[in-house]
């Protein structure tokens, strides 16, 4: 592998790329770079348990990451973002039972600190993920809450005895207005499930805690999501014509460790009586003609509720007054698992969910989230600032449209932009690029007005979304005119483990599963490829030799060479890196009907340099005379680019960059 080369060799080496017979094709090596050189803020977001198993076990682990930092090296990226790496219940890891330790199938703290140092060592910082809102149900403050009403934990959560008028009483849902799907009977004891005759309609994936896996003998099953009925119990509309099988999870993942089926396995369900379920328990039957009400009832033993906006099995925090945040029991907790991370060399956070820490799932506070959030930074930010000359890093999953989104820049550095990738979906599949830039100048301005030194941290789709390929039609000039303008447009671009890949998959609101859209990398071999954490829940249809990062890294015309080529371009070219963007002249929101295919805008970076940048996202070759810019420099192409005097000739779905 070679060394990049440096800007100004590059521009030697394209100085003359005013002729098409000229203009460099993409070096089909793979990148690599030296630290200083990624100067295009590129991030990568990375499943550890799906990303790269290093000892066979099919999980992923801190040294597969390791293993893998020169494909990351490859792609530009300069900081990963990892998911939670805490102990957990489930497989992602979202439900954390201890902010101070490190999941044991990761590796070890050791383990964690030399990805650490060697990600560093190649210009990689590294994020976790941290998770404010709520800990999992195996945490224990939390069964110290419940087992000691005047323990020190009792206040880290909210719980109640009467929750539909004592919610009330904590000052963090202020404002709220009660939802009795957010509060949980404290339990104990085994569930029941019980099938019922219904008139009702069949119900869709997606809702609540409990899954049901339905099969019908000798045939291929299905998870089927069941709904919150509340009071405890759960339930799914099915028709059943024959005989029946079925298992129950508790979790809404398939591998949280819950599954739950007949005391004797094989038992058979007799229509309106009640079986107790046992944990791990075997197979059960039904027999039927018509359509079923399936319910799950689990045992209540106590008179004690709890918040879990999330579900029952990730119970709230409870960090109090707002005003006086800062001395919260639970914010100091939290605050001192961070010091410690940062003491061990991590170089920012992921916040998961933070528009819910005050209020709940639909009816959430943001005045006092950005108080929280403010004060949450200042306490990272401070311990950071003791052993580091710049600020700490902090992204915020703040899922709002634009100018929802504006005003949490107050409290914290970055944010995803979600809009980003809804406008560009929009766009890639209108086939309309001419309101493009004057849409995310307008975004960026929001955020600048709020906070001028605003992170808008750009993506695709993410973990819990529809894959972008799949919003694409697995069309692959689409996708990788999705990767151009994602990595030439103004922000700090996030790329999804998978994505630079093509993955396809829905996720579980589009009728999918969440693994589908979580799935492992193969990097050479399916066989060897991380799927032993996702129960199973992998697509043969993707998870497949053909479509590795070996394969994909020997194949010039891949999807990944489209990545690494526009990487590269945003590393090495100062204007892409860190510019800002500004309309053309000509083609722009004005230009709806020759124009309209035509994403266009100038990236101008602080070194003065300045950049065009050009799509054609339509279905058709379109001619453009731009007598105004200069098109003698290619930065990069994607597609079909040819430049004859002052008329460059795009074709569909293909995008050039031009030096100013
Ligand atoms: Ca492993
Ligand atoms: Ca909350």
């Amino acid at each position: 592998m070679r060394r990049l080369f440096c800007l100004f060799s590059a521009l030697a080496l394209l100085a003359c790329a005013c002729d098409p017979e000229t203009i460099p094709q993409h070096d089909t090596e793979i990148p690599s770079y030296k630290p200083a050189d990624k100067k295009g803020h590129i991030s990568y977001q990375l499943l550890i348990y799906s990303f790269a198993d290093s000892d066979g076990d099919g999980i992923g682990d801190f040294n597969g990451i390791k293993q893998r930092l020169d494909y990351l090296d490859g792609l530009g990226v300069s900081a990963i973002w990892l998911s939670p790496a805490h102990p957990a219940d489930s497989y992602h890891g979202y439900d954390v039972q201890n902010y101070t330790a490190l999941n044991p199938k990761y590796g070890t703290e050791d383990d964690f600190k030399a990805l650490l140092d060697a990600a560093h060592a190649k210009g990689i910082k590294v994020y976790m993920d941290y998770v404010l809102n709520h800990t999992g149900k195996g945490h224990p403050w939390f069964s110290s809450a419940l087992a000691e009403p005047s323990g020190q934990y009792r206040n880290y959560y909210l719980i109640s005895e009467t929750p539909s008028s004592g919610y009330k009483s904590f000052p963090m849902l202020a404002g709220y207005s009660y939802n009795g799907q957010e509060w949980h009977a404290a339990q104990s004891g085994a569930p029941k499930l019980t099938i019922s005759s219904t008139s009702e309609a069949v119900t869709g994936s997606g809702g609540a805690s409990w899954n049901l896996w339905a099969w019908e003998p000798g045939r291929e099953g299905k998870v089927v999501t069941m709904k919150d009925g509340g009071n405890n119990s759960y339930y799914a509309v099915m028709d059943i014509n024959g005989k029946m099988g079925f298992l129950v999870r508790k979790y809404p993942n398939w591998d949280a460790g819950s599954k739950f089926g007949a005391q004797v396995p094989e038992s058979s369900i007799t229509e309106g009586v009640p079986m107790t379920l046992a944990a791990d328990g075997g197979d059960m039957y039904f027999t039927g003609n018509g359509r079923y009400r399936v319910s799950i009832t689990d045992a209540v033993t106590s008179s004690v509720y709890y918040m879990g906006a999330f579900g029952s099995w990730m119970p709230d925090l409870n960090y109090g007054d707002v005003s006086k945040v800062e001395e919260n029991a639970c914010f100091l907790d939290m605050a001192a698992s961070v010091d410690k991370w940062i003491g061990l060399g991590i170089d920012g956070l992921r916040l998961d969910a933070v528009k819910h820490i005050y209020g709940g799932m639909n009816s959430f506070n943001n005045a006092a989230n950005r108080t929280f959030l403010k004060k949450w930074y200042d306490r990272c930010n401070a311990t950071y600032r003791k052993t580091h000359s710049e600020d700490f890093y902090m992204v915020g999953e703040v899922w709002l449209g634009t100018n929802e989104v504006a005003p949490y820049y107050s409290s914290i550095p970055a944010c995803f932009e979600f809009d980003f990738w809804e406008r560009l979906k929009w766009v890639l599949n209108q086939q309309t690029g001419c309101y493009f830039a004057k849409d995310i100048i307008g975004y960026r301005d929001a955020y600048k007005a709020v906070n001028p030194k605003a992170i808008a941290a750009t993506k695709l789709a993410n973990h819990d979304e529809t894959r972008a390929a799949t919003i694409l039609g697995r069309d692959m000039a689409r996708m990788k005119q999705a990767a151009a303008m994602l990595l030439t447009t103004e922000g700090e671009p996030y790329i999804y483990q998978g994505e630079e890949l093509g993955y396809w998959g829905k996720d579980s609101d589009d009728g999918g599963a969440d693994e589908l859209v979580r799935t492992p990398i193969v990097w050479d071999k399916a066989a060897t490829a991380a799927t032993g954490d996702l129960g199973g829940r992998i697509d043969g249809t993707l998870v497949t030799d053909d479509i590795s990062v070996a394969n994909q890294q020997k194949d010039e015309q891949s999807l990944l060479h489209t990545y690494y080529a526009f990487t590269q371009a945003r590393n090495t070219c100062p204007a892409l890196a860190n510019g800002q963007m500004s309309r053309h002249p000509v083609y722009n929101d004005s230009n709806t009907t020759d124009g309209k295919a035509i994403a266009a805008w100038y990236m101008s970076g602080s070194d003065g340099s300045k950049a065009l940048v050009l799509h054609n996202v339509g279905t058709s070759e379109k001619a453009l005379t731009l007598d105004d810019d200069n098109l003698n420099t290619i930065v990069v192409k994607l597609g079909s680019v040819n430049v004859s005097g002052k008329t460059v000739t795009l074709g569909a779905n293909s995008s050039a960059v031009f030096l100013q």
